[in-house]
């Protein structure tokens, strides 16, 4: 489908909600009606059949955030607009069908897969909250969940009740120890210590977490140092499982963190262009360093599974010396203000 800025595709146009439901820190909510929260996933290459994503849009503002594309589907096209103008899905009166239905097929249900479930908004709206409470009236679901969010935590009571009938889990994601870094990447997000801290009282509930190293960022996050440490802590918080992958970059996505990089880090800026010209992951040795440092770690820190998933092909082998090497950044002392 051609991308026209303004023009919303046809099957979304006449659910988006033209009037504001609020404005808060500096993000607009406006409703987009959903017959279901649950949708297919069609292709294979994901681990799960059925994805929820209770909004569309997300407010944690991620600079290297795959999802900015999807808003180009209601024509916003400028790429910043996925953190600042968030559509807030309705609960779809097929999703309690939609959700029998998975679960006889006992497929499994991603839920944040192209928005953080737990983002701000999620605090007054519940939608996550409300579908989980769904999910507990069934028995073998097979649930994971993806979040940075502290506010997971409300949900505790939900996620042991439908862990002791079903399967879930959740990805907490957290790509570096380096709380700075961190806050400049993913400026409304919660700070590392903030997600340990949500691992550990996950953990200690008899929740199932996986560490979310995705994505590794080259030049930035991908330092052997900084990875044994973040997988040293996650293990000792209580993740038993992690996943990695290294930094995906499509449009519009590429534009916006490139103009983030030549801001902040300008100095990776024409290694970037180079490795990422032509593709949209990084292949050949770059990647095969990266898989092979995150599996070697992963071992010495005791996780159960090996998986370095990759969402996707990976793009053609190719030398790759851009980054081998590359400075390890060091980030100002750790901050310990707790973000929206
Ligand atoms: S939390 Fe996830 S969906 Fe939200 S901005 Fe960050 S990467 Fe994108």
């Amino acid at each position: 489908m051609a991308i026209v800025a303004g023009v919303p595709a046809p099957s979304l146009a006449p659910r988006m909600g033209q009037e504001d439901l609020a404005e808060k820190g500096g993000v607009t909510y406006r409703e987009l009606r959903a017959r279901s929260l649950i949708n297919r996933c069609s292709t294979d290459r994901m681990p799960f059949q059925w994805t929820v994503n209770p909004y569309r849009g997300c407010a944690m503002g991620c600079r290297y955030c795959y999802a900015a594309y999807t808003h180009e589907f209601m024509g916003i096209v400028t790429p910043e607009s996925f953190h600042t103008l968030v559509y807030v899905k309705s609960d779809g009166d097929d999703t309690e069908g939609v959700l029998a239905r998975a679960v006889r097929r006992g497929e499994t249900i991603a839920l944040g897969t192209a928005t953080d479930p737990y983002q701000p908004a999620e605090r007054e709206r519940g939608i996550t909250r409300r579908f989980l409470e769904a999910v507990a009236r069934h028995r073998g679901v097979r649930l994971g969940i993806t979040t940075k969010g502290a506010l997971v935590l409300r949900d505790l009571d939900l996620l042991q009740r439908i862990g002791a009938r079903s399967s879930v889990s959740v990805n907490v994601s957290l790509i570096s120890l380096q709380a700075e870094l961190v806050r400049r990447l993913e400026p409304w997000a919660p700070p590392p210590e903030v997600r340990l801290e949500v691992i550990r009282r996950l953990s200690a509930a008899g929740v199932r977490v996986r560490l979310g190293l995705a994505p590794i960022l080259p030049a930035l996050t991908d330092d052997e140092k900084g990875l044994d440490a973040l997988l040293g802590a996650a293990h000792a918080a209580g993740a038993r499982m992690a996943f990695a992958n290294v930094l995906f970059l499509r449009s519009p996505t590429r534009e916006k963190y490139l103009r983030w990089l030549q801001a902040e880090f300008p100095r990776y800026v024409e290694a970037y262009e180079r490795a990422y010209q032509g593709r949209v992951y990084l292949g050949g040795p770059y990647r095969e360093r990266i898989h092979a440092l995150v599996s070697r770690l992963r071992r010495k820190h005791g996780y159960r599974d090996a998986e370095t998933r990759e969402y996707g092909r990976p793009g053609p082998a190719r030398q790759l010396e851009l980054f081998e090497g590359a400075p390890v950044l060091r980030a100002a002392a750790p901050s310990r203000t707790m973000r929206r």
